[in-house]
């Protein structure tokens, strides 16, 4: 996320911007949504950790088994989900008023892309 006025770039939960000191989104209470990614646990792939990012900011290591939770603003967002030897994914969200939660659950892909993540669902609620 970016700052919208001087377009510094925001990490997740920060309330002022570090540059210019104006408030962010995560001031207000109305305008944040949750962002939610599970990870299946399993015996395959076990090993390899989850870097998991929102429009560029890591938001957190999702280990095998493991769960993100954080707040993020409402609207329209990247995530990417991206593993040590540069596998990444990339999915589009859209929390609204109506759909403030996005919960993703997501498990190692197998075959010739062993290793890569693989959203096997995605709802809104
Ligand atoms: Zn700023």
């Amino acid at each position: 996320m970016y700052c919208k006025s001087c377009g510094v770039k925001i990490e997740v939960d920060e309330m002022f911007c570090k540059n210019c000191g104006n408030k962010t989104d995560y001031q207000d209470k109305d305008n944040l949504g949750i962002f939610n990614i599970n990870r299946k646990k399993s015996f395959v792939g076990c090993v390899i950790n989850f870097d998991v990012y929102v429009d560029e900011t890591k938001v957190g290591t999702l280990k095998n088994g493991g769960n993100i939770n954080c707040n993020i603003p409402l609207g329209e967002h990247e995530v990417k989900i991206s593993n040590p030897t540069g596998n990444v994914i990339t999915q589009n969200i859209i929390l609204t008023k109506d759909k403030r939660t996005v919960k993703i659950n997501v498990k190692v892909k197998m075959g010739l892309l062993a290793g890569k993540a693989n959203i096997i669902d995605l709802n809104y609620e």
